[in-house]
C-alpha cells in the first residue's frame, strides 16, 4: 500500500498542476470507487481546486465547501495526463476530468476510492487520524510510551489512530534503522531508545520523499520511485549482510533483521 512518502510525491506533483483548475467531470468503470456529486457543486459555483493536502495515507483536494479524499488502495496510482494526451491505453479505473482536457487518472486502486466529503465530514475524518510524523517534528512515542507501554512497537507505527501515514514498509524501516525488534513494547524503551525511534521514522519518510518514494509506485508522470529498503521485503539485510526474518505483527508480515535488531523485551 502507498504510505506516507508516496502520496506526499503525489500531492507535491498535484499541487502546481491543479490548484486553481476545476473538475468538470469524470468517468469510472467502478462507480463505487468515486462519489463525486458534480451537479451539487455545479450548482454551488464550486468545482475549483483550492489546495492539495495530505493526509495520512490519503490525498485531500479541498475544493472550498468540500474536500476530494483519494485513497489508493493496496497499490494504486495517480496519473497526469496533460491537455492534449493521447487517451490512455487501457480503462482507466477512475478518471477525473479537469478543464482544458487535462485528466487525473486512478489506476489499480483495488480497496481505493475517491469521495467526496463535505466540510464537517472532512475534517471528522481527518481528526480520526493520528500524528504526521512529518507535521509534528515533536516526539509523540513519549506520551505513548506512558499511556499505552503495552503496545509493541511496530504496532503502534502502524495504528493509523496513533502516527498516520506510516505502514507495513516504512515501520519495518525505520525499527531497523533505530536497531529496535518490532516486537519490543513501548514501555520497554528507554528515554534515548524513544528518541532514537521517532528520529528513525522521520528520516527514513524524509529519505523516501527524496527518492519519490518506493520503487513500486510511481509519481504523477508514471516515473518510479528510487527508494531501496535496507530489510523490509528482502532476503538480506542491506546494513550487515546477514539473513533477514519474516514475521507476522498484528496480522501484517513484517521484516527484520535479527543481528541489527537483536534487543528484544
Ligand atoms: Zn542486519
Amino acid at each position: 500500500m502507498p504510505e506516507l512518502p508516496e502520496i506526499e510525491t503525489i500531492v507535491r506533483g498535484l499541487r502546481p498542476i491543479a490548484v486553481g483548475r476545476r473538475i468538470v467531470g469524470y468517468d469510472t468503470r467502478q462507480p463505487k470507487a468515486i462519489n463525486l456529486p458534480l451537479d451539487e457543486l455545479r450548482a454551488r459555483g464550486r468545482q475549483e481546486i483550492q489546495a492539495v493536502d495530505r493526509r495520512g495515507k490519503s490525498a485531500v483536494i479541498r475544493l472550498q465547501i468540500a474536500d476530494l479524499w483519494l485513497h489508493l488502495g493496496l497499490q494504486g496510482q495517480l496519473l497526469y495526463d496533460p491537455p492534449g494526451a493521447p487517451p490512455p491505453t487501457g480503462e482507466p479505473m477512475v478518471s477525473i476530468l479537469l478543464e482544458d482536457g487535462a485528466r487525473l487518472r486512478l489506476e489499480r486502486i483495488f480497496m481505493g476510492h475517491a469521495h467526496l466529503l463535505d466540510s464537517a465530514a472532512s475534517a471528522a475524518r481527518a481528526a480520526k487520524l493520528g500524528v504526521d510524523p512529518l507535521e509534528l517534528p515533536d516526539n509523540c512515542l513519549r506520551g505513548l510510551a506512558a499511556k499505552k507501554p503495552g503496545l509493541g512497537c511496530k504496532a503502534v507505527l502502524m495504528d493509523q489512530a496513533l502516527v498516520a501515514g506510516v505502514g507495513n514498509v516504512y515501520s519495518d524501516e525505520a525499527l531497523h534503522r533505530a536497531r529496535l525488534h518490532p516486537a519490543r513494547k513501548l514501555g520497554s524503551l528507554s528515554p534515548d531508545e524513544v528518541e532514537r525511534l521517532w528520529a528513525a521514522v522521520r528520516e527514513v519518510l524524509s529519505e523516501s520523499i527524496e527518492c519519490g518514494g518506493d520503487e513500486t509506485y510511481t509519481d504523477l508522470a508514471g516515473r518510479a520511485g528510487t527508494f531501496t529498503p535496507r530489510v523490509h521485503g528482502r532476503k538480506d539485510c542491506a546494513t550487515c549482510g546477514g539473513p533477514t526474518l519474516r514475521q507476522a505483527f498484528g496480522g501484517r508480515g513484517g521484516y527484520l533483521c535479527p543481528t541489527c535488531q537483536l534487543t528484544r523485551e
